[in-house]
């Protein structure tokens, strides 16, 4: 049966292939009966995937980062004790024994029973713990999946595969890299999340916020995914599979048209210099900037380094990573963020439970809370300023007294590297992101102690509005054309443009083609945003005449109607 799905486009182009669903989550698991002959192996591997899961937590203890040793420590006795759980490692046993079931459902069976009685517990603080008991049996759950014959489904390679899930974490996308997908799709997410950022510096379609795509579509269904419109059609008739085959050719004809403006610098038709720059998430990701155009990168988002491992890298293998970037640019600008870890971005094996993520431990907040992850990154950091043109970015700034802070830990920092004789460059730029309307009020304040500012419109939007990026219930809320933050950017980049401190956009208002022109009108000169989106966007700005912007865009600021907004916008790209 042919139907067709709506949801969020995040990541453009055609892909046309076959589904491949997605378990996400271990509670997801096959449910089979398994012949007598076979139970006493089925308990040997069960007994193996236990052994595996106590091997890696020695090892994850001996190996623990020595910024959080007793966190750490204090984690991976809590879960050691979980693993010894009779629950956890001989309920299952017992169950495969007496039902010949097998091994990972006898694990969901009894890891349910184990989270309702954590449930049941009045202390909150015990009541909580039932997250530690799902990653405990997820980890089991990995390790038995891991047993030979049940690999996971990787994509084919005869035909082009179409990953569909009910969520994806951006680790888990970043894994995925290898098999090299068509195309991601999920019923959970929204347009900038860090999955579907992820997605679309993998220049793979993806469309996001499906709500029912994982229940309504069968393994290997044929889907054709439009990520421009956010549409994802199942199983369609010949007439429109042929459709779409002509515009995944037309696309793909140009994007390589526009591949040709390259070396051409992104000036307006009036002369002004328009600085367009990349976003990246790996040190790999630097061939894809250059071959792009991208005359910089604009935000390296350096909490990548930290996730899908199991071990942290220390301020060494940061270095490497950081001075491999700098060198690859060739002296062009290199803005790293220090690290944004927190909410949806988390380090594996210590990962925080809270309440409201988004509002709670993260970014800069996260790294003076971790004052030995902060000073090996800033070592790391300012070490590799001596191999290349490296700025620092600090992201979500809320108040003063935290850059105060920062400053000050830059200054031990330099202090102690001092000290070794070791070489940096002392005049190294500092940013600071602006995320939080706070931040954004009291511009000039941060404008004053900042070398520049960069604003992060995914959160700030986020949390002038609200809104959950990472919700698809409320994605729909999510409107960078608000009144509210059309203010916001209006008041920052006219502030700092004032105090003659260089701003930037590197959210993904950045890459969106709609908003170059409104941008620009705002007084913006330097844009950062996903690699392939550079050459697109820098056809915009060299048919764009600054002059002509200024009036309509003051009409867009004083508008308070949704509709006329848009009605404007149109008149300003037309
Ligand atoms: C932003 O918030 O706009 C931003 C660029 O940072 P991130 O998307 O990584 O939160
Ligand atoms: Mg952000």
């Amino acid at each position: 049966m042919s139907f067709t799905l709506q949801g969020i486009s995040v990541s453009s182009g055609i892909a046309i292939g076959h589904a491949h669903l997605l378990s996400h989550t271990s509670l997801e698991v096959a449910h089979y009966m398994l012949p007598k002959q076979f139970i006493g192996g089925e308990i040997a591997r069960f007994d193996a995937a236990l052994l595996a899961t106590r091997t890696e937590f020695a090892s994850l203890r001996s190996n623990r980062p020595t910024y959080a040793a007793a966190e750490f420590d204090a984690f991976l006795e809590l879960h050691q004790m979980i693993l010894d759980d009779p629950l956890l490692s001989v309920a299952p046993r017992d169950m495969i024994a007496k039902e010949h079931c097998n091994a990972e459902w006898a694990l969901k069976t009894q890891t349910k029973t184990l989270v309702a009685q954590f449930n049941e517990f009045e202390d909150d603080y015990l009541r909580e713990r039932q997250t530690d008991v799902t990653q405990v049996a997820e980890r089991l759950l990995k390790k038995l999946l891991g047993q030979p014959g049940h690999q996971p489904h990787p994509a084919r390679h005869d035909v082009e595969t179409i990953l569909v899930a009910q969520d994806l974490s951006p680790a888990d996308l970043i894994q995925f890299k290898p098999h090299q997908y068509a195309a991601f799709v999920t019923d959970a997410g929204g347009a900038t999340s860090h999955t579907a950022i992820v997605a679309r510096s993998l220049s793979t379609p993806c469309v996001v916020g499906l709500h029912h795509a994982r229940e309504l579509i069968r393994e290997d269904d044929v889907l054709i995914l439009d990520g421009e419109q956010g549409v994802l059609i199942v199983n369609p008739d010949k007439a429109i599979l042929a459709e779409y085959k002509l515009r995944q050719s037309a696309w793909e004809l140009e994007r390589k048209k526009l591949k040709r403006l390259r070396t051409a610098r992104a000036n307006t038709l009036d002369g002004s210099i328009v600085e367009l720059h990349a976003n990246i998430e790996k040190p790999e990701d630097v061939a894809e900037v250059k071959e792009n155009g991208a005359t910089g990168i604009g935000l390296f988002r350096s909490e990548f380094l930290f996730l899908n491992r199991e071990e942290l890298p220390d301020e060494e293998e940061q270095f490497e990573a950081y001075r491999a970037v700098a060198e690859g640019m060739d002296g062009q600008p290199v803005t790293i963020r220090t690290f944004d870890l927190g909410a949806d971005k988390q380090i594996k094996g210590a990962e925080r439970v809270s309440n409201n993520p988004a509002l709670g431990l993260r970014a800069i907040r996260y790294c003076l809370a971790e004052p030995q992850l902060f000073r090996a990154q800033l070592r790391a950091l300012l070490r590799a300023t001596h191999y290349g043109n490296i700025k620092i970015l600090i992201p979500m700034l809320s108040s003063v007294s935290e850059l105060n802070q920062t400053l000050e830990f830059i200054a031990a920092t330099m202090q102690s590297l001092d000290g070794e004789g070791i070489p940096y460059n002392r005049e190294v730029k500092l940013g600071g992101m602006v995320e939080i309307p706070a931040a954004a009020l009291s511009i000039e304040v941060f404008a004053k102690k900042l070398d520049f500012l960069s604003i992060g419109t995914n959160d700030l939007i986020q949390y002038t509005l609200a809104i959950d990026r990472t919700d698809e219930e409320v994605a729909h809320l999510y409107d960078p054309l608000h009144p509210a933050v059309l203010h916001l950017l209006s008041h920052v980049i006219s502030a700092a443009n004032k105090l003659g401190v260089p701003v930037s956009v590197c959210g993904e208002m950045a890459g969106e083609l709609s908003y170059t022109r409104l941008l620009l009108g705002l007084g913006l000169r330097q844009f950062s945003m996903y690699s392939a989106q550079v050459p697109s966007v820098k056809q915009r700005v060299l048919t764009t005449n600054l002059p002509e912007l200024a009036a309509l865009t003051q009409k867009i600021l004083r508008a308070d109607d949704p509709l006329k907004i848009r009605e404007l916008l149109g008149r300003l790209n037309a």
